[in-house]
């Protein structure tokens, strides 16, 4: 039998949020605090971030959006954890479609909305769009606000006029993961750099669209990595409004997902203390639960929201992967005595006391 870890000095004080901040490493920098975050007991951690996610937001209230894929496989990228490469396609089978019609996209915001969800995002399988996608996305930003709903898009890499056009479209966020460290990125995507990453971040910040950018954990990356990809949050100038902290949901033809299969998956308890880390780093950003959500127990679930989770998807399927059911999460909700938020108001923010610069 293992042995219980106990005290090998004499008893400390009882924990309090007061004497917790004492015993904190004096940080030289953003990234050493974000590293002495990651090394704190997870216990201390965990209430750590609970209590600096009670100073920014109301306690037990997330915010719920809705994702839907517009336009699914073949994309010319080939990140090795999506089925949606069609550098993968053969391996994954994945069907390509075309661009998803218009009154589908309603029907489906429409559905999202009588749900609960304050926010709908739609995903389009592109480097990039074109020209001639652009009135098409821009027809579907001003049918889905009408509904009274905020908007979400992710479409890959975009020009500084795209931008524009989006933010003249009325879209409210634009999600351009940054998905790992700079040191594992071209581990995880070969097609794209990460500076072009933070480019079409920096254009979709310009034109005053919100931003949302997140990572995926237990892609074979070291804590390091995702030490370094908090790191970056803090360094931009504002720092995403939304950041979702995606666990890597495996699928078999990938070459992350093969990996991961192979490997074994991260420790569901490393994600959770990556979510607090990212909680305390990025104070008045929405963390947000997004894949691999449903492989989680009830009770994982409920220790990802006491790190500082307030945001999750609503819905069966994400783009093309699994998500928990909707009924799960009405009882889960129900459980943890959790209400949904109509929308986001705290200011964004991430190591505001301590960027580096
Ligand atoms: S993650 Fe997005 S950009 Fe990368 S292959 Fe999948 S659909 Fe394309």
């Amino acid at each position: 039998m293992p042995a219980i870890p106990t005290m090998l000095t004499t008893p400390t004080m009882p924990t309090t949020p007061a004497n917790l901040a004492n015993r904190q490493p004096v940080p030289s920098s953003m990234h050493a605090q974000i590293t002495a975050w990651f090394e704190l007991p997870l216990l201390d951690l965990l209430l750590q971030a609970q209590l600096t996610h009670r100073q920014h937001f109301a306690a037990n209230t997330v915010q719920i959006s809705t994702l839907l894929s517009i336009k699914t496989g073949n994309c010319p990228e080939d990140c090795g954890y999506c089925s949606q490469s069609g550098h993968y396609r053969k391996e994954t089978g994945l069907q390509a479609e075309k661009r998803l019609a218009v009154d589908k996209v309603i029907a489906a915001a429409k559905q999202a909305k009588a749900s609960g969800s304050s926010r709908f995002c739609m995903g389009a399988a592109w480097k990039h769009p074109s020209d001639k996608d652009m009135p098409y996305v821009a027809e579907l930003v001003n049918a889905v606000k009408a509904l009274g709903l905020e908007t979400c898009m992710t479409l890959g890499s975009l020009t500084p006029h795209q931008a524009t056009q989006l933010a003249e479209a009325g879209l409210d966020y634009y999600n351009h993961n940054l998905d790992t460290s700079r040191r594992y990125y071209d581990q995880v995507v070969t097609t794209r750099s990460y500076d072009e990453r933070l480019q079409t971040i920096a254009h979709v910040r310009a034109s005053g669209i919100k931003v949302c950018s997140g990572s995926i954990v237990g892609m074979g990356e070291r804590r390091d990595d995702r030490i370094d990809w908090i790191y970056e949050l803090t360094q931009m100038a504002t720092p995403p409004e939304s950041i979702p902290v995606n666990l890597l949901v495996p699928i078999k033809g990938t070459p992350l997902g093969d990996k991961a299969l192979n490997d074994g998956a991260l420790s569901v308890l490393e994600w959770i203390r990556t979510i607090a880390v990212t909680r305390l780093a990025c104070p008045s950003s929405h963390v947000r639960l997004s894949a691999g959500r449903e492989s989680l127990s009830d009770s994982e679930q409920a220790l990802a929201f006491m790190a500082g989770a307030n945001s999750f998807f609503y819905g069966d399927k994400l783009l093309t992967t699994g998500n928990a059911s909707q009924s799960n999460d009405n009882r889960l909700m129900q459980e943890l005595g959790l209400v949904a938020s109509i929308a986001p108001t705290a200011p964004s923010g991430c190591g505001t006391a301590s960027r580096d610069n």
